[in-house]
């Protein structure tokens, strides 16, 4: 029952989920895509990490037709990271669909290409609220072939103050068609709000303690004056590829990151007040492996899309169990198993109870006398390094160019070049630490200016590395 090959989908739609990895379906899979291949509108309880992206994602494609050029889907988003991944999930999803073209359309970015890509046409538009609006407006988005519309976390969407625009929206939509609302929480007033949304709506929750069972979860009790030597302690002992780390205030945010660093570390802070231009840097660099250690407050990680990692720990024990929940929940992915470390001084054991109240399991205690020998001092710096190029797409530098220059001028084998992001105005590529010296040496000899620049497609750019 919870093979995807039990749904009416084509053979080639069913090899493509096989290279993806996908074999069997998620919970939340598993309980809405039969409803939703037979048309019906959902309402789902679910958390990001549960396979939602796919659930609605694999609904909305089951319906499109390539071969008619029209808006068939709209999916809206609060955040502009998640569009750019639940496009990118739907382009992996339909890569069986010849000719599929998804297009984002969020704020942030200019509008004349968003214009230009829409007159082209595209069968599904994913975006945030306002930028959607504001198409509309312009009369450069026509809704009225829409089928399928997903409203994906419409509890952090109605939080943003989007409820006006997204119901302005969903009147420019067919009355008939298919609307299918997800949501992490599920409050009265957003079921009253978003009721008028919905026909007849199946509705699935998946709760939130499905996800914890897959997250192994220690909890090791300490000192008050130990916190971020202790959370160095086990960062060296279980040597993660990926964490996030937990604060409860800003300010020990800050505090921890600098101890971190101090000791070898790569480690970044994420705070509220960042700007979305260094937010995002933090996100490339951390997706590329150029930094290993998100330290972030609860407000921060809201409207970051990382999941799959490898372990959580958490410096601080959270005041709120679902927010502890919450948390824990990105490590461990779809199906696998995940780590999740809680260091719990005197004054929190009361924090902890109510976890245990919530969860409904008593907490697992761990000893730190388990925990290998400890060398303080000693963190491991990430294995990539990023190179920021400040050329972009609007000097037309694509990503190919960059490898190009890389594996031609720089001398470096392809399996030493890492993720290549390309932004409006600068390019980032992760290059294997143990050589990335030398090949930015090769790279800035081949190019004929003094200073640091690299010629990319004959043409030269200033470049630099950003070291965390
Ligand atoms: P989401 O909850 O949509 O953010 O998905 C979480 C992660 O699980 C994503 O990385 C998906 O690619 C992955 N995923 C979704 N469905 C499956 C599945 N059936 N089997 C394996 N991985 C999946």
């Amino acid at each position: 029952m919870t093979s995807f090959a039990s749904l009416p989908l084509s053979d080639a739609f069913l090899a493509n989920l096989e290279t993806l990895g996908y074999s069997t379906m998620t919970p939340i899979q598993a309980e809405s895509l039969p409803p939703v291949l037979e048309g019906r509108d959902l309402i789902a309880q679910a958390q990001t990490g549960s396979g939602k992206t796919a659930a609605f994602g694999i609904g909305l494609l089951y319906t499109i037709n390539p071969a008619w050029f029209a808006t068939q889907a709209l999916v809206m988003c609060p955040t502009r990271e998640l569009a750019d991944q639940v496009a990118n999930e739907l382009r992996r999803l339909g890569r069986s669909i010849a000719n599929l073209k998804v297009l984002v359309l969020t704020g942030g970015s200019p509008m004349r290409p968003q214009i230009a890509s829409l007159e082209h046409g595209a069968h599904v538009v994913v975006g945030t609220p306002g930028r959607i609006r504001d198409h509309l407006s312009r009369q450069t988005l026509d809704l009225s072939s829409i089928r399928t519309l997903v409203l994906d976390e419409a509890d952090r969407m109605t939080d943003m103050g989007f409820y006006d625009d997204i119901a302005a929206i969903v009147k420019e939509c067919p009355k008939r068609r298919q609307t299918l609302l997800f949501s992490a929480t599920y409050p009265d007033d957003i079921r009253h709000a978003t009721e008028a949304f919905l026909a007849d709506p199946v509705e699935v929750v998946i709760e939130a303690q499905h996800t914890s069972l897959t997250i192994e979860q220690r909890f090791y009790e300490i000192g008050f004056d130990s916190r971020d030597e202790t959370v160095a302690r086990l960062l060296r002992h279980f040597k993660p590829a990926s964490a996030i780390i937990f604060c409860n205030t800003k300010v020990h945010c800050r505090e921890l990151v600098d101890t971190l660093r101090a000791q070898g570390f790569s480690a970044l802070a994420l705070y509220g007040e960042l700007e979305q231009r260094e937010r995002d840097e933090i996100l490339v660099l951390f997706a590329n492996r150029s930094c290993q250690i998100l330290v972030a407050t609860d407000v921060a990680a809201r409207g970051l899309d990382i999941t799959d990692l490898e372990a959580v720990i958490n410096a601080d024990v959270s005041k709120d169990a679902e927010v502890h929940v919450h948390r824990i929940g990105r490590t461990g992915r779809a199906g696998g198993s995940g780590l999740s470390l809680t260091l719990c001084a005197p004054n929190e054991k009361k924090w902890v109870k109510l976890i245990e109240e919530y969860q409904n399991t008593p907490a697992e205690w761990h000893e730190l006398s388990e925990l290998d020998e400890d060398d303080p001092g000693h963190g491991d710096p990430a294995p990539m390094l990023t190179l920021c190029i400040s050329g972009g797409k609007k000097d037309k530098l694509r990503a190919g160019d960059v490898l190009g220059a890389l594996t031609g001028d720089a001398k470096l084998a392809k399996e030493h070049v890492g993720k290549i992001n390309v932004t409006e105005f600068q390019t980032y590529v992760a290059i294997d630490r143990r050589m990335a010296y030398e090949a930015f040496d090769r790279l800035s000899a081949a190019s004929n200016l003094a200073g640091d620049f690299g010629s990319f497609k004959g043409r030269n750019f200033k470049m630099r590395f950003i070291d965390v």
